[in-house]
């Protein structure tokens, strides 16, 4: 069981029954959920809770980084739950929404290119890899 006051502590964040309940619903599933799903299964336990709510919670918990958004190409918002502190990329598959973290991160040569050629500083990046995972690849290759 995974100590999600802990979690919200640490970015300064109140351990709120919803905001608890929120990171339980996204770390129970393995794969990325749109506000509107974490949404209706909040309500199972808040009744009253509105969906003006869910997102603002969610943006919080993408800030303080325990809670990851998935810039989907359907061009809707994603989120999900990883524990994983560590600098770290992500692989999505868009035939079931599975998340994969990726150990691997091939920015040294960007962080070159920029320092070398444009003369500048990286202060962040984002990386986000969209694909098919091995169960859905091998259904696809199945179905031909
Ligand atoms: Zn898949
Ligand atoms: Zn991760
Ligand atoms: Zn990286």
């Amino acid at each position: 069981m995974v100590n999600y006051a802990r979690f919200l502590r640490s970015i300064d964040l109140k351990a709120t029954p919803k905001r608890l309940a929120i990171l339980d619903i996204l770390s129970r599933e393995r794969i990325y959920l749109s506000p509107e799903e974490v949404w209706r299964k909040l309500k199972e336990r808040f009744s009253a809770v509105g969906l003006p709510t869910v997102y603002r919670n969610l943006e919080e918990l993408a800030a303080g980084g325990i809670v990851f958004k998935v810039i989907h190409p359907d061009r809707k918002l994603y989120y999900f739950f990883c524990s994983n502190k560590d600098h770290h990329h992500h692989f999505v598959c868009t035939g079931c929404r599975r998340v994969d973290d990726l150990k691997h991160c091939a920015f040294e040569e960007v962080e070159k290119e920029v320092s070398e050629n444009l003369r500048g500083i990286i202060s962040s990046h984002i990386m986000q890899v969209f694909g098919t995972c091995s169960t859905c690849s091998s259904v696809n290759k199945a179905g031909q």
